[in-house]
């Protein structure tokens, strides 16, 4: 089974084609090509509606969750659109995020792990930097905030809250040790933990 076989069952992306795949041995990292498909136009980042090619940017690479150790890179030459509405903008990929070096999957997996283990544990299981797990937090937390909607909640009348799948419940009750330590966990971890609460 070829690795683009692979990632076309679990990452596809309507409008693009992963082109060729290589293995770089010396850098321990593959790296994939990726291209739009022939007739799709690009979306404009700025207001998400398609629109007419403006022209090509230089290649950009992206980080793609590793594989079997290996760093994967999606490597894209960005378009630009000639938006009616937005004049010249750069376009939106669906596996990226503004100036995002890593792709949102990668993010994703990293801030995933970063609320099992440490920022720094995530970083070194992964073979990635302390800033990148960070980086992926938070975006994960400004997405979460940006789901948000607050509606006009006066009390919420449970004592304990599923937090995962299976029989896994927080404790809310006052004087639990779940409340407890919810409250007094470390500044880091604090945080994420009331940004991923405030977002379900
Ligand atoms: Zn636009």
């Amino acid at each position: 089974m070829q690795l683009i076989t692979l990632l076309n069952h679990c990452q596809h992306f309507p409008g693009f084609v992963y082109d060729k795949a290589r293995l770089c041995a010396q850098t321990k990292s593959i790296e994939i090509e990726v291209r739009p498909r022939r007739g799709s136009k690009p979306v404009c980042s700025g207001c998400q509606q398609r629109g007419p090619i403006y022209d090509h940017q230089s290649q950009r690479r992206f980080e793609f969750v590793p594989f079997w150790g290996f760093m994967v890179l999606l490597l894209y030459r960005m378009r630009r659109v000639d938006c009616r509405a937005c004049g010249v903008k750069i376009e939106q990929v669906p596996w990226g995020c503004g100036k995002h070096q890593l792709t949102s999957a990668y993010m994703l997996f990293l801030a995933h792990w970063a609320r099992k283990l440490s920022w720094k544990e995530t970083a070194v299981s992964f073979h990635t930097s302390w800033e990148k797990v960070c980086q992926a937090v938070e975006f994960v937390v400004a997405w979460g905030l940006e789901q948000r909607t607050l509606g006009p909640i006066v009390a919420i009348g449970v004592d304990e809250i599923a937090y995962a799948k299976g029989p896994q419940v927080f404790d809310a009750r006052p004087g639990s040790r779940q409340a407890a330590r919810a409250c007094c966990g470390s500044a880091g971890s604090a945080r994420w933990r009331a940004s991923s609460s405030s977002s379900s």
